[in-house]
């Protein structure tokens, strides 16, 4: 895989996600599996609309950090991401924002579902809410791990959502459904 090329795609889903406003200041997080036991993975406290592939670090599905990068760290939910690769075979792409329409509706424990929207059928069945966690500790992943792996996207109760598959593409592209699937259950 050609990491410099997978930076630089990381770079422009963020600035996808920031400007559809799915994100907002430096909230959401992106990663693409690289290798066998390698991650890229977004910084922390940085926005997404505007991060260089240069910000970007590499880490192994531990969790460490496999080259420093002065100045940054590592997404604050870089756990939640290292659950869905480890717990999905198929998943090379995960996201995560917080789209607000979709958000609303995990404050309200409300599962979607892309019933009566055929176009997005095919895309996703439904969206469970998972159970309230704090956002970037451990208990994100313990709260998703029941999902995975038979879903590619949830909710995460009054917090936001994970997409992930089998390309960055495809990963963002779910986030942009289940904003699209909220609004129309609006
Ligand atoms: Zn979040």
């Amino acid at each position: 895989m050609d990491v410099q090329k997978t930076a630089q795609q990381i770079c422009e889903i963020g600035a996808r996600l920031y400007n559809k406003q799915l994100v907002a200041a430096a909230e959401g997080n992106i990663s693409v599996r690289t290798g066998e036991n390698e991650i890229l993975i977004t910084p922390a406290g940085v926005c997404k609309g505007r991060m260089s592939p240069s910000m970007l670090l590499r880490c192994n599905l531990q969790g460490e950090a496999l080259e420093s990068n002065a100045g940054y760290q590592p997404s604050s939910e870089i756990r939640m991401h290292l659950r869905v690769y480890l717990d999905c075979p198929h998943a090379n792409a995960v996201v995560h924002a917080h789209p607000p329409v979709a958000t609303a509706f995990s404050v309200h424990n409300t599962v979607l579902n892309s019933e009566g929207l055929p176009n997005l059928a095919n895309k996703l069945d439904s969206v469970p809410v998972c159970p309230y966690a704090r956002p970037g500790t451990e208990e994100v992943p313990a709260s998703i791990a029941p999902y995975l792996p038979t879903h590619r996207a949830l909710l995460l109760a009054k917090h936001g959502a994970p997409t992930w598959a089998e390309n960055l593409e495809c990963a963002y592209s779910l986030m942009e459904s289940i904003e699209r699937i909220a609004k129309g259950r609006a």
